[in-house]
């Protein structure tokens, strides 16, 4: 769901609660969760709300682009006419997310961190590599519904649970880090890792990193683009599919597209090769069709969440479309 804003040393090489060390706190939405449910154990939890940098808290508008301190709310951002305007795919990723109460306090670094909702990880009587490196992944074998078919790993399937990340990959946003050698930037995209061997690291941020920032570039592409998001109610749930669309036509043809997709991936997935299939190529039903089938043909369905494959291609088609007829 929303919020950690455990940028920690935690989000990136994370130890087994055990010795969790310390970890940072913004909105605490995650984190308190974890933290009741005793799969998160910080011995010290640092609250970064006390830093004094107006910066962290800012939304800055240019025309070349936006720049959004990582201590800004979820809902300011939902709510800001000119994001809105110029990049519908972000407000509507983010007040697609849990419930606004949950936005009024979740930070947007802290959403990009948001850890798996995965059942088995939430549960500590279960074996679980990712909370407890080594001891299973009861996932595999288990009940998946809810758990990715891309990107997985013999170690690992949860799926990625956030919305907000896969606007920024469709829109090739950076993330500001600030560490122990000075401030950095990498993109969104390579923030997340796959689970690989080793699913109990999450993220590329090293011990001590903190996210100061997220810069979006400005593009032809930018104020057409759209969120889709499937799920099994329509408030306060998960993704079981979700796409964001950022579109550039030149008249029935697409110039550009950015595809990235949710719910069904271990990471905010950037579906190029939907993308290729589209440059170049008149926009309609059967062309998004096409693409939608090229970003699952490396799909990887378990036991109970194959309805992934028809539902995933459905909702990237659906946000194809409505990015087409979106009036700019
Ligand atoms: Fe843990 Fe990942 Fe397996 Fe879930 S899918 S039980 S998070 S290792």
């Amino acid at each position: 769901m929303s919020d950690i804003a455990l940028i920690e040393s935690a989000g990136a090489r994370r130890e087994p609660p055990t010795r969790a060390g310390a970890q940072f706190i913004a909105g605490g939405t995650n984190l308190v969760d974890y933290m009741k449910l005793d799969v998160a154990r910080p011995d010290t939890v640092i609250d970064l709300n006390s830093l004094d940098d107006s910066a962290l808290r800012r939304i800055n508008i240019q025309d070349t682009g936006i720049r959004l301190g990582a201590l800004v709310r979820m809902s300011e951002v939902e709510d800001h006419n000119l994001i809105r305007q110029r990049y519908p795919v972000i407000a509507e990723s983010l007040g697609l997310t849990a419930t606004r109460q949950i936005r009024n306090m979740a930070t947007l670094a802290g959403n990009l961190l948001q850890r798996t909702r995965c059942e088995y990880f939430r549960e500590t009587s279960w074996g679980c590599n990712k909370r407890e490196p080594g001891s299973g992944c009861a996932a595999i074998g288990g009940v998946d519904r809810q758990h990715a078919i891309l990107g997985t790993s013999q170690k690992c399937i949860a799926t990625y649970p956030g919305d907000f990340a896969q606007a920024l990959v469709a829109l090739d946003a950076m993330v500001e880090i600030e560490g122990k050698n000075g401030l950095r930037k990498i993109p969104v995209v390579e923030l997340h890792q796959l689970p690989g061997d080793t699913p109990h690291i999450d993220t590329s941020l090293q011990p001590a990193d903190v996210i100061t920032a997220i810069t979006v570039p400005a593009g032809p592409w930018a104020e057409r683009s759209h969120f889709v998001k499937v799920r099994d109610r329509t408030s306060y749930a998960f993704a079981l599919a979700s796409a964001a669309v950022a579109l550039e036509l030149d008249g029935e043809k697409v110039r550009d597209v950015r595809i990235a997709i949710g719910g069904v991936a271990t990471v905010p997935w950037r579906a190029r090769l939907a993308e290729d299939t589209l440059r170049g190529q008149a926009l309609d039903e059967q062309s998004a069709e096409l693409a939608a089938e090229a970003a699952f043909s490396d799909a990887h369905p378990g036991r109970h969440n194959a309805f992934k494959l028809d539902l995933g291609k459905a909702t990237i088609v659906q946000a194809l479309m409505e990015t087409k007829a979106m009036q700019v």
